[in-house]
């Protein structure tokens, strides 16, 4: 496997005190691309903090907090889809929603505060968000709770879809910075 600390640009990218001729702009490294609510979610809101999900739940169906989600009766969690890339030990994550079953929802929801999540689960689960260039409208896949609070992990168990094999096999650092071209924020001809 060839080290992509051998590749000038990735040493660019990581070099936090180099400031890009062209912009100004420094990078400090891989960033997450997120989405801040399932796709279905109606509007543009700023979601409500988790702590406040308990007490909307009593009088609203609708609920958007920073990592539950309840729409039209269905039932989401935010999570992480990992991308491991090639040649270095850091992964590049979506930031998405995966659908729960409400009876997964509420065991979710009820060992969140805990730091042992991890032994909930894996959980069936829909993807909840369209990922730049995959124009799927449901990818299968599983939800895996974490320990000491991180994001739960979302894995494509659907061995067709493209992603699947990006998460088992990783991704070129390439395609990584195709990846924020797509999602416009691009950062390749910024490591001239
Ligand atoms: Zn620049």
């Amino acid at each position: 496997m060839t080290g992509l600390d051998q590749d000038p640009r990735w040493v660019k990218f990581h070099d936090a005190n180099r400031v890009c001729s062209c912009c100004g702009e420094s990078f400090d490294g891989v960033f997450d691309i997120g989405f801040s609510c399932p796709q279905s979610w109606p509007n543009t809101s700023d979601p409500r903090p988790n702590s406040e999900f308990q007490e909307l739940r009593k009088t609203e169906p609708n609920i958007l907090t920073d990592d539950f989600c309840i729409h039209d009766g269905h039932y989401f969690a935010r999570a992480v889809l990992p991308i491991p890339i090639i040649g270095s030990q850091t992964r590049f994550s979506y930031g998405v929603w995966g659908s729960l079953a409400s009876e997964n929802f509420e065991t979710y929801l009820n060992s969140f505060n805990t730091d042992t999540q991890s032994q909930i689960g894996p959980f069936f689960s829909w993807l909840g968000n369209q990922v730049p260039q995959m124009n799927d409208a449901s990818v299968e896949g599983s939800l895996h709770a974490c320990d000491n609070r991180a994001r739960p992990e979302f894995f494509v168990t659907d061995t067709a879809h493209p992603l699947y094999d990006m998460q088992e096999n990783g991704i070129t650092f390439d395609a990584l910075l195709d990846i924020y071209d797509d999602a416009g924020c691009g950062v390749r001809q910024h490591l001239e």
